[in-house]
């Protein structure tokens, strides 16, 4: 998108234009799309290698666009945070993931991200507190997965509110740690239950550089008393290096690619049979 030669603005600025028409009418997309139900939730599990089983899963949104096919989450959820559909759009995934989890095995835990900007809500807990209430799903069954941006902003309230979390029995996870730009401090003012090492430093665990990382990470993750989780895994190799340094838990295509709900009981049994 950045372009630095001179003439670069007369070629730039329709295309920004095309791109924040484009934008409107995505958002607009956005509320319709809440209405109509064009939302799904896809489910990756993470797998306990000790003992071969699936822990529990992820949930990831899908958005089913009548015209424009499936469109990634990486896409519209800076959109419906912009056009300010982030809270509506969060309960939504609360409710559906904990009243699906509620049908699993009880040793499987759901895991749902949260966007930093649902932290802003008023209602965040009583949110949690009403998708635990009506799918009757235990609290210490629901994991929470926040990204270091959350501490941009060193609020005490995004602590107060972790804290309640935690005080309630949820996990509350540390996403794609390591490719943030805060300071570790805040692992120190607040105690993660779980940290999750990011798909990036796992993509090369050839790389002398990767290792040393991933290597640290779980050594952090042990002297803090944390589980540590890899994200990303897609071969073999990745997850014997993984093995090799004491990580037991693991999550990437290479067990299972996220899926809709009605596939889960063929992923366990494929999982478990592997
Ligand atoms: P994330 O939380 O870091 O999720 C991991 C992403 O990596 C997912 O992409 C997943 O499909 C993908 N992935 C999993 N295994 C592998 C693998 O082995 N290799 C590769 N290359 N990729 C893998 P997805 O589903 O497109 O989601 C992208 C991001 O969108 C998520 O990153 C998360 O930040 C956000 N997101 C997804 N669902 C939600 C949601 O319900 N709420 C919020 N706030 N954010 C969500
Ligand atoms: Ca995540
Ligand atoms: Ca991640
Ligand atoms: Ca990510």
């Amino acid at each position: 998108e950045e372009r630095s030669d001179s003439g670069a603005f007369e070629l730039f600025e329709p295309a920004l234009r095309a791109n924040l028409k484009q934008r409107r009418e995505m958002e607009l997309d956005l509320k319709a799309a809440l209405d109509a139900e064009e939302f799904e939730l896809y489910y990756q599990p993470f797998v306990d290698m000790a003992d071969k089983r699936v822990s529990g899963f992820e949930a990831l949104l899908r958005w089913r666009h009548p015209e424009k096919g499936m469109i990634s989450p990486s896409v519209f959820i800076p959109l419906a945070e912009e056009a300010g559909l982030i809270e509506r759009l969060g309960v939504w995934c609360l409710e559906t993931a904990c009243a699906e989890a509620a049908t699993w095995p009880e040793s499987m835990t759901i895991s749902v991200n949260l966007s930093p900007m649902q932290f802003k809500s008023a209602t965040l807990l009583s949110d949690i507190d009403r998708a635990l209430n009506n799918s009757g799903l235990a609290a210490e069954r629901l994991q929470i997965e926040v990204t270091e941006s959350l501490f941009l902003d060193e609020s005490d309230r995004v602590l107060d509110i972790l804290k309640e979390m935690r005080r309630r029995g949820l996990t509350v996870s540390m996403d794609d740690f390591g490719t943030g730009y805060s300071s570790l401090g805040y692992l120190s003012r607040f105690s993660f239950n779980k940290i999750k090492i990011d798909q990036s430093f796992v993509r090369d665990m050839g790389r002398a550089e990767n290792i040393a990382i991933v290597r640290s990470v779980i050594g952090l993750s042990k002297s803090l008393n944390m589980q540590v989780i890899a994200e990303g895994i897609e071969t073999e190799d990745q997850m014997r290096a993984l093995l090799a340094e004491g990580c037991r838990e693991m999550q990437g295509y290479f067990f299972s690619t996220p899926q809709p709900k009605e596939e889960l009981p063929r992923v366990i049994a494929d999982i478990t049979n592997r």
